[in-house]
């Protein structure tokens, strides 16, 4: 199991493997603490110009350092979803946006942090200026047949099942 405890973060004792419904967790003897480890959920937004190229930023930092994303990044606890996918942009591109729905929710299970669910709102932009942000190395438009590599199983699916909607 990924990222098990191994100590009860309520009591202190030392947690121990327990099935349930044929699934393994870390389970406090003492208190009964049960750890659910669970995916975390992400959200971004998918933007195309007035050519039909999309807006992706290239990764500053592991995991898939170098490649190209669509924008998106963790929801903070008291956040907002689609504030989450407004400030990502913001803050990788530069960019204002006015989301305008649901493009994509896809699972993730090819990040070395921790497997996420990634919401992918579809937007339009509302201002700014297209610059990269401190965790993106570079941002810019993309035609959908001339792409560079992209980071994540997840975002090559929602870009492939894009081209395959358009084509
Ligand atoms: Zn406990």
């Amino acid at each position: 199991m990924k990222k098990a405890f191994r100590y009860c973060p309520y009591c202190g004792s030392t947690v121990q493997r327990s099935e349930e419904g044929g699934i393994e967790r870390m389970k406090c003897p003492d208190c009964d603490f049960v750890q659910y480890v669970n995916p975390a959920p992400a959200a971004g937004v998918l933007i195309l110009d007035e050519y039909g190229q999309i807006l992706l930023v290239k990764r500053a930092f592991e995991p898939y350092r170098g490649r190209w994303v669509i924008p998106s990044g963790y929801i903070e606890y008291d956040e907002e979803i689609r504030a989450t996918a407004v400030r990502e942009l913001k803050e990788e591109t530069g960019l204002d946006v006015e989301i305008e729905g649901i493009h994509a929710i896809e699972s993730c299970f090819d990040d070395p942090r921790g497997n996420t669910i990634l919401v992918l709102f579809k937007g339009k932009i509302s201002g700014g200026t297209l610059k990269a942000g401190d965790d993106a190395g570079d941002a810019g438009f993309f035609p959908l047949d001339d792409l560079p590599s992209i980071g994540f199983e997840c975002q090559r699916k929602i870009i492939a099942d894009l081209k395959n909607s358009i084509s």
